[in-house]
């Protein structure tokens, strides 16, 4: 079979590596380089957790990804997967219901009372001795440029392979081809199209408009106290007296990285990635209440990603456009740790195969939209 796959983010490569390993030809379209460092999952840290605070459903579909990054790093070489550990916060009535759904998951966690939080994490302040929080010490952190830059590798280097890098695909067409801004046009068995945050430029109008374009700040953080803290920190979320910040650890050489869901916001166009002012402001002061001995001045940058998500707000979606067309139409803002998983089930679908389950619903009842009634369900 040929497939041809748009998009050279973590779910366009290792759908591209899933066809190719399955032994279909595969055409990879990216309107940038390969990887390209404007893709959102073109960044240091992804983390790869299970927990998902107050979603059971996504925190079962999540038990077995440690294991996919394992695996997934064991397959294209190199070294990008970092089990760093990862911490979640928790409101003290949530704790109970939290580990049985960790425990039904199956994954290695331990309940930490505020007292050991603060002995465990010093650079970290505000708890009180009954704080509790989970820790998932199996749980891990990516570096997502070096797994992209991995698996681009592992791509160009097969024959059943061709790579078509800065060339942008201006149309997707229901017989399963696309055309190139180029002129060009590209014809497969089957299409899967996983173009991140672009996604709506490619999508029937009916569709696009139910997506929601989001914007997030992140700033990164090299700070002088607490070294020995911080080298062996774990990704810690649910920080703050909201619990919506959280933290990146330092993995192979990279700052530390704080972001909050304040810091995201809904915009209209994918455009700059310059940090406002006023969003590294908010930033730096959500911080200084959340760690210790926090120093503005190691704030050394800041950067924007993007994501699109569906209309209920948290994506992913995967839509059928028409007879083998696929779209990973939203990627939500915390796809890049289904990786392995998405790219599976797309690869099983443009195969013709029996999809794989990934336990996110909008993705195994994928929407189907026909010629007539367009963004329909
Ligand atoms: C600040 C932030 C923090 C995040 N943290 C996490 C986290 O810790 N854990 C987690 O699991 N997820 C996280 N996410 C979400 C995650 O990064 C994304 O869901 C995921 O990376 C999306 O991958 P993708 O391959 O779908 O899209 P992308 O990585 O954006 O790739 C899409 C690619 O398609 C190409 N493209 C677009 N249009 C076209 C076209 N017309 N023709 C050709 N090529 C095209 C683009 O150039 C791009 O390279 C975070 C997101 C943000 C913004």
């Amino acid at each position: 079979m040929r497939i041809v796959v748009v998009g050279g983010g973590v779910i366009g490569l290792l759908t591209a590596v899933d066809c190719v390993r399955a032994g279909a030809q595969v055409d990879l379209v990216e309107q940038a380089a390969i990887p390209s460092p404007s893709a959102t999952s073109y960044d240091q840290h992804r983390v790869v957790r299970t927990l998902h605070r107050g979603e059971q459903p996504l925190s079962l579909a999540a038990a077995g990804l440690h294991e996919a990054w394992v695996e997934t790093e064991r397959r294209l070489g190199g070294r990008f997967y970092y089990r760093s550990g990862v911490l979640t916060v928790l409101a003290a009535p949530d704790v109970e219901s939290e580990l049985a759904v960790l425990n039904q998951a199956g994954v290695p966690v331990r309940a930490l009372t505020g007292r050991e939080l603060s002995e465990r994490c010093p650079q970290l302040r505000g708890f009180t001795s009954r704080q509790p929080a989970v820790l998932e010490p199996a749980a891990g952190t990516v570096r997502a440029d070096r797994a992209l830059l991995a698996a681009a590798r592992w791509l160009r280097g097969h024959p059943a392979v061709r790579v078509h890098s800065h060339r942008r695909v201006t149309r997707v067409a229901e017989s399963a081809s696309v055309v190139l801004a180029d002129g060009g046009v590209l014809s497969g068995d089957s299409v899967v199209v996983a173009a991140g945050p672009w996604s709506r430029e490619l999508l029937p109008a009916g569709l696009s408009e139910g997506l929601t374009l989001k914007r997030q700040t992140m700033l990164s953080y090299t700070p002088s106290s607490f070294p020995a803290a911080w080298s062996r920190s774990p990704a810690v979320l649910g920080l703050g007296a909201t619990r919506d910040a959280w933290l990146m650890p330092p993995v192979a050489g990279t700052p530390v990285r704080l972001s909050a869901a304040s810091a995201c916001r809904t915009v209209a166009e994918l455009t700059d990635r310059q940090t406002p002012a006023e969003w590294r402001t908010h930033l730096i002061r959500r911080f200084s209440t959340v760690l210790a001995a926090f120093d503005p001045a190691a704030v050394t940058g800041a950067t924007e990603g993007y994501y699109l998500t569906d209309e209920a707000g948290q994506g992913p979606l995967l839509v059928q456009l028409g007879d083998g067309v696929w779209a990973f139409a939203a990627c939500g803002g915390m796809s890049f740790k289904f990786g392995p998983v998405l790219a599976r089930t797309l690869a099983d679908r443009a195969l013709g195969r029996t999809p794989g389950l990934t336990g996110l619903t909008s993705v195994d009842q994928p929407r189907q939209l026909t010629a007539d009634r367009p963004g329909t369900t």
